[in-house]
């Protein structure tokens, strides 16, 4: 094993804090990265609410190099990846029919390769990229070319992911189409570059924050609004990116007839949304939610990476304050003002 630092949740409602942890070898099949770049995603901050278990290693969207490998990986030793923390097997009755985002049987290592003065400590979303060193499948790296800076590599892994999966995938938005997207951050900024790139005419932003409009805007956006001006919006498609059940009320009153919201944000795991039935009936509309947009991660990363190489999908105004590993607790409890994602780097 090999010591390193990363940032442990120990317990549901408490910061997390930065640890002294054993990485062990990567197994047969399983690459160990040296982490160079992380983002700070909104699905850290809450597990910090409501993680399933603990002790759990944080971090999920993040990108490094490889620093060694277990038989059988094709991976070269200094490799730059970006990771995925979702790998669907390929086998199983999800996988087969083509609905590789709902795999029953995602890829995971074959044994526990963090640890504490001895015991296992689980990584969050077979990730757990807020450490120095993390093992991984090797199916969960995706090869890194160009010159692409690992800060902006590492939010593909995630928000860039989730929100142009979010309308290409999980949507399947059509030229013409209109939508709205609640909430204008990390994932938020990608739903509107997706309904770009679909052909959407109308692509309205809304958010309270007038700087996340106004990125909006740069990324193409025809319309931000704040949400006290987002009325009866009467779009194909809305996007919730936030999480919270006034949103999504909002954002359902903001559907046209047929159309569909999409929830992308995760709210606390007691949220309950309420509507009117009766409405949502006669106007057939639907609601339907989306994990990792959809994502087929070895066919659609590497698609968007070439976007963003072709500059065809913005990142570099994704990144936004910069700390380091020491700064990271900070972070949870005092997110750092300015920019969409705070990126770590190592
Ligand atoms: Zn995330
Ligand atoms: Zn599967």
């Amino acid at each position: 094993v090999t010591p390193a630092r990363g940032l442990v949740l120990d317990r549901r409602g408490e910061p997390p804090t930065l640890q002294e942890l054993e990485v062990a070898k990567p197994g047969a099949g399983e690459v160990r990265v040296r982490m160079v770049a992380a983002g700070l995603c909104h699905t850290d901050v809450s597990s910090v609410r409501d993680a399933r278990s603990v002790p759990l290693v944080l971090g999920h969207e993040g990108a490094g190099v490889v620093e060694s490998v277990g038989a059988g990986v094709a991976f070269a030793t200094g490799a730059p990846v970006l990771l995925c923390w979702k790998v669907p097997c390929g086998r199983c009755r999800r996988c087969r029919v083509g609905d590789a985002h709902l795999c029953e049987e995602v890829v995971g290592l074959e044994g526990p390769r963090c640890f504490r003065d001895g015991e296992p400590v689980p990584p969050l979303l077979n990730a757990g990229c807020f450490c120095e060193l993390v093992v991984v499948p090797a199916a969960a790296c995706v090869a890194l070319e160009g010159d692409l800076p690992f800060e902006q590599a590492a939010l593909v892994g995630c928000a860039v992911a989730t929100g142009v999966g979010a309308v290409l995938r999980t949507a399947r938005v059509r030229p013409e189409e209109s939508i709205a997207v609640f909430g204008a951050g990390g994932v938020g900024l990608n739903v509107v570059s997706g309904a770009l790139l679909a052909g959407a005419r109308r692509i309205v932003a809304v958010d309270p924050d007038p700087g996340r409009r106004e990125g909006a805007l740069a990324r193409g956006a025809t319309e931000a609004l704040a949400p006290e001006e987002a009325g009866e919006l009467g779009v194909d498609h809305a996007f919730e990116a936030v999480g919270h059940p006034d949103v999504m009320a909002q954002a359902l009153a903001a559907l046209a007839p047929g159309g569909q919201l999409v929830l992308i944000g995760a709210s606390a795991r007691d949220a309950l949304l309420s509507f009117h039935p009766r409405a949502f009936m006669s106007r057939q509309q639907r609601i339907v939610g989306c994990i990792y947009g959809s994502l087929r991660p070895h066919v659609d990363l590497p698609v968007l990476l070439r976007l963003a190489a072709q500059g065809r999908l913005p990142l570099a105004d994704l990144v936004g304050a910069r700390i380091g590993l020491d700064g990271l607790p900070r972070a949870f409890v005092d997110p750092p003002a300015g920019g969409v994602r705070t990126v770590v780097s190592f």
